[in-house]
């Protein structure tokens, strides 16, 4: 079974993305009103899905294991970084992609 949206072509050098344009900017005004509902409990649940997201997620997920390889795990160790990564907001491995990623490690 296939996801529409993996067929999608991706949008191009100038194009907007309104998908993740969206979200963005609902997260960035989220991120104001979280400002009147301040607690330390809830900056100390922020902080450890921030490192969820990306530690686990980008670092191990995307980076490491979907991109490079780097090593191997069960499908669904695979599954949750990759639901981790999401939670970040970044685009899919194929966007930092090993084109992209060679030009960074080779620097
Ligand atoms: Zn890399």
């Amino acid at each position: 079974m296939e996801l529409a949206a993996l067929n999608r072509k991706p949008a191009a050098e100038n194009e907007l993305n309104w998908v993740t344009a969206t979200f963005m900017a609902l997260f960035h005004v989220g991120a104001v009103v979280a400002l009147f509902f301040f607690t330390w409990k809830a900056l100390f649940v922020s902080m450890f899905l921030w490192w969820v997201s990306g530690s686990l997620g980008i670092g191990m997920g995307y980076h490491r294991l979907l991109t490079h390889r780097g090593y191997r795990t069960p499908k669904w160790v695979e599954y949750c970084l990759t639901v981790c990564a999401t939670l970040a907001l970044e685009q899919v491995v194929g966007a930092h992609g090993v084109d992209f990623d060679r030009e960074v490690h080779a620097s």
